[in-house]
This record gives structure tokens, C-alpha cells and sequence, in this order.
């Protein structure tokens, strides 16, 4: 199918890219397309009008140092993300997820804030930062706002940003030292979406004894979720094999997933529980 018709903007500047979402009724900003076109072509979405902002002056694809935690651009795509070396370095949950992403040419294209925005409760990257509780810088007429993860997410397919907003950054804080991440999806082929994800990221403290830890799950709730009960089991406890499986158990406490043709919500219920012994323990082996 191709798309119904719609108007194309390639605004030289955010500012005016937030003008046209203003003073469009209907408008949506376009980053990699790798979602957004999808669905047009689908007809599952009919934008009146597309805000192309990759073609802006003010350049939104970078990953730096900022205070207390790493700056990344929300134009910043899969696969810069997933061949970074301060990424690899401070965040491998970050390059973890970025790789499992579609195929090649979907992470030469989808940028992270797309990713972000789309809010599909099953995309990787969303998961991997609700473990690292980033922060989302965005940018409307009233100026700059930052949103902590925990509002960014608000059910499927919606954040809090408001129409005529765009998100410009993700803020990452820094972990302490001997601290380790990783995400793992289960999917049933390289490529597809996630039946589930598991991001942790493990803080060891003296004698092993775990001194922060957070679990997220993708894909088994309407957004990104904390597996708080696992994560209140393990810290504070020796980081060994027994205490990781029991916390891997009750993993799936707070998730609530679908039943649908990839799997049922019992058989995600169960993965959870392997997938977050998986995550746990190779976080943990990077923290040391
Ligand atoms: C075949 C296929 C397989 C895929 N597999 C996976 C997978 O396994 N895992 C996974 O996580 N994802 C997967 N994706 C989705 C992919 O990650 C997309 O790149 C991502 O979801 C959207 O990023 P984008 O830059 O292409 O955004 P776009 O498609 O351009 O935009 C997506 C949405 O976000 C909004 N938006 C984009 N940027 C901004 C911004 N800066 N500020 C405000 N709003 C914004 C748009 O208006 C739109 O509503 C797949 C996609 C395809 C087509």
C-alpha cells in the first residue's frame, strides 16, 4: 500500500520545526522513518503533514560526557549506538539492545529518540534505558523540559510529550565503579521484535554483596516495567549463584504481558524468569 497524502517539511532549525508542529494540525515529526513510514504505508497512520528534523542545522546525533552522565542525541542511531566505544565502554546494555534491532539497514536509519517516541512496550532500546534511569531532554515553545523515565512511558505507543515537542537528548547517569549492564531478548528469530527483554544493570559492593541493582522488562506490560521485587531481593545479598536465581524468580511479579501468536502469557511469564538469571548474571560478570 503507499501512504494517503500527506505535506513534507524539512525545517532548517528546531525552532521552526516546533513552529510547524504547532501551527499543523495533524503534523508528525519524522526522524529515521523506519516506524513511522511503516505504519503510513500500512495506513495505520495518516499524518496530515511529516516534520523531517534530520535535515536541521542544529545537529541532534552525538554521544558525549555531561555532568554526571552521558549525553546522547536523539538522532543517534541503532548503529552508531551499537559500535560507540564509550558505549560499549560505560553502557554495553546500550549496545546490547541496539544491535538486536531489526535488521542492518533498520539501524542505519532508526535513531534512538524514534525509538523512544514510537513507545512500542516490546522496542529494545526503551527497556535497556528504564534499567539505566535516563532522562529525556525535550524542547517545545515553552523551552526545555526534562522527563525522568519513570513519566516518559505512559501506555503503548504514547509518551508524555506533548504535539508541538520534540525530543532533542537522552541523559544517561553514570553508574559507580564495579558496576556491570546487559540486555537480553528473547525472540524467536535474529531480528524480530522481543516475546521478551530483560535489561539489568548490577552494582558489587565489598565482599560481593550486591549494592544496587535494576531489573527492566520489555514487551510484558504497556511500557517498560522495573522488576521491583526481584531487585528488592537481591540488594544487599551476596551476589552468587543462589540469591541471582531466586531474584530471577520473581522477576515476573509485576509483569502483565499478552497472550499472542508469539507466545502466551504464561510462556512469557516463565521466559522472564530464565532471561532475567541471563541478564543478571552476565551484568555481573562485566562489573567485575
Ligand atoms: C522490519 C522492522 C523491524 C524492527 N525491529 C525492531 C526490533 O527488533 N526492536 C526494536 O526496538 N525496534 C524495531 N523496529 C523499530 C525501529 O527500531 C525504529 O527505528 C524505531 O522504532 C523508530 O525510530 P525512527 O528513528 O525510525 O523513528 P520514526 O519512524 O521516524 O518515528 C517514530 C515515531 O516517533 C516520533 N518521533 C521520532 N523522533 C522524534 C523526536 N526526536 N521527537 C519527537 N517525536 C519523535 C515520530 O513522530 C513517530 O511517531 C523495527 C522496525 C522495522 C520496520
Amino acid at each position: 500500500m503507499t501512504p494517503k497524502k500527506f505535506a513534507y517539511f524539512a525545517p532548517a532549525s528546531l525552532k521552526e520545526a516546533i513552529q510547524l508542529l504547532r501551527v499543523n494540525e495533524d503534523a508528525k515529526v519524522l526522524a529515521g522513518g523506519q516506524s513511522l513510514i511503516a505504519l503510513m504505508k500500512l495506513r495505520l497512520a495518516a499524518p496530515a503533514a511529516l516534520v523531517d528534523i534530520t535535515k536541521t542545522g542544529d545537529l541532534l546525533s552525538y554521544i558525549r560526557e555531561g555532568k554526571g552522565h552521558l549525553e546522547v542525541g536523539a538522532l543517534t542511531t541503532h548503529d552508531t549506538l551499537e559500535r560507540s566505544k564509550i558505549i560499549n565502554k560505560k553502557f554495553p546494555i546500550l549496545s546490547d539492545a541496539a544491535s538486536k534491532i531489526g535488521d542492518q539497514q533498520i539501524r542505519n536509519r532508526g535513531t534512538i529518540g524514534g525509538s523512544c517516541c514510537h513507545a512500542d512496550p516490546a522496542a529494545d532500546l526503551p527497556t535497556a534505558l528504564t534499567a539505566l534511569e535516563s532522562e529525556f531532554v525535550v524542547r517545545g515553545v515553552k523551552g526545555k523540559r526534562v522527563i525522568p523515565q519513570s513519566k516518559f512511558f505512559v501506555d503503548t505507543f504514547t509518551t508524555s510529550i506533548a504535539k508541538d515537542e520534540i525530543l532533542t537528548e537522552i541523559q544517561i547517569p553514570h553508574t559507580p565503579p564495579k558496576s556491570g549492564s546487559a540486555y537480553i531478548k528473547h525472540s524467536r528469530r535474529e531480528g524480530d521484535f522481543a516475546i521478551v527483554g530483560v535489561g539489568a544493570v548490577v552494582t558489587v559492593g565489598p565482599k560481593k554483596v550486591c549494592r544496587d541493582v535494576r531489573v527492566s522488562l520489555g514487551a510484558v506490560a504497556s511500557t517498560p516495567i522495573r522488576a521491583k521485587s526481584a531487585e528488592r531481593h537481591l540488594k544487599g545479598k551476596t551476589l552468587d549463584e543462589g540469591n541471582i536465581a531466586e531474584a530471577a524468580e520473581r522477576a515476573n511479579e509485576e509483569a502483565d504481558p499478552p497472550s499472542d501468536m508469539h507466545g502466551s502469557r504464561q510462556y512469557r511469564l516463565d521466559m522472564i524468569k530464565v532471561f532475567a538469571r541471563r541478564a543478571l548474571n552476565l551484568a555481573l560478570s562485566r562489573a567485575r
